[in-house]
């Protein structure tokens, strides 16, 4: 007979690996899916220097692997696979996975968190890696001397933009509207940088490959422009990594798990935790919470 699991937890952020130690530590037999690296988004960041207890910093991929050691100490167990299906409505949830079968519990936590959202232009997924980057801290380094573009006006692309330029010879920071979502110490040192140009009113339409890369966008009065470029940083946002979901957990209209502080769904024995719940606030913290 097929092993019945006490929790199964999908994703190894923040919020899963929090889950697992109190699921663990209550002697509870837990099992977390990871499809890839353990930490999830906090290993796109540098020194993550809001999470209590770290008063120097640390960086994301160390924080995550603690957070793993931290669950497994009490005995959480952790497989690296990939969901491919659930079936959740039932007394015992069955979860399909790539390579490990069909696993069973009688519940389960989503923390399957967020991805970087798609600017969704012509050739964009072509490029990823390869002009077209969503993680500045990661990827900033190829292009050390180099022009990249910014696309974004919250703080992930204001801070992008910051940091590229210590990197790189010219950052352009192209934002829709004329006024920044990101907060003001991070706006305000914007101007502390000579070698960033902010293109403000201003939508990306096109990626050029042709004849040199570059990034076309159109003015809110109408007028195009071509910003020739290295690279491009595309920081807009996040959006939920639930689409395994869809039509068995009510989600809300931008694909969140609804879920409140107490983290039930919509189905008895599933829960949801981090940055995949609906909240006000997503941050490593706020994950763990
Ligand atoms: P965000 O705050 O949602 O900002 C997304 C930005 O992208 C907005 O400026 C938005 O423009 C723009 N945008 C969205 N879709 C677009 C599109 N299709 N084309 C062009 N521009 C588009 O996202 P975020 O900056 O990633 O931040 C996410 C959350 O993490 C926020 O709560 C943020 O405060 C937090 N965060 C905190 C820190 C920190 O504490 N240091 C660092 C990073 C992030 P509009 O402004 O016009 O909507």
């Amino acid at each position: 007979m097929e092993k019945i699991h006490d929790l199964i937890i999908i994703g190894g952020g923040p919020a899963g690996y929090t889950a697992a130690l109190y699921g663990a530590r209550a002697g509870l037999d837990t099992l977390i899916i990871e499809k890839m690296t353990i930490g999830g988004q906090m290993t796109e960041t540098g020194d993550i220097d809001n999470y209590p207890g770290f008063n120097e910093g640390i960086d994301g991929i160390s924080l995550g692997m603690k957070m793993q050691a931290g669950a497994e100490k009490f005995g959480a167990v952790t497989i690296y696979d990939e969901v491919c299906a659930v079936s959740l409505s039932g007394e015992v949830k069955k979860i399909s996975t790539a390579y490990s079968g069909e696993l069973c519990a009688r519940a389960v936590i989503v923390a399957t968190g967020a991805g970087p959202r798609r600017l969704g232009l012509d050739g964009e997924e072509n490029l990823v890696g390869q002009g077209i980057h969503y993680c500045a801290h990661c990827d900033g380094r190829f292009y050390k001397g180099k022009t990249v573009a910014v696309i974004g006006g919250g703080n992930t692309a204001v801070g992008d933009a910051l940091y590229l330029a210590n990197l790189c010879e010219r950052v352009y920071l192209i934002h829709r509207r004329d006024a920044f979502r990101a907060g003001k110490i991070l706006s305000d040192a914007l101007s502390s940088k000579e070698n960033i140009s902010l293109v403000m009113n201003a939508v990306p339409t096109e990626i050029i490959t042709d004849g040199g890369f570059a990034i076309a966008v159109k003015k809110r009065d109408g007028e195009e422009e071509k910003i020739s470029c290295d690279g491009i940083f595309v920081s807009i946002g996040r959006e939920p990594s639930t689409s395994l979901f869809a039509g068995e957990i009510q989600l809300d209209e931008s694909g969140y798990v609804v879920a409140g502080e107490d983290t039930k769904t919509s189905i008895p024995g599933v829960f949801a935790a981090g940055d995949v719940r609906t909240k006000e606030l997503r941050q490593v913290i706020t994950a763990a919470a």
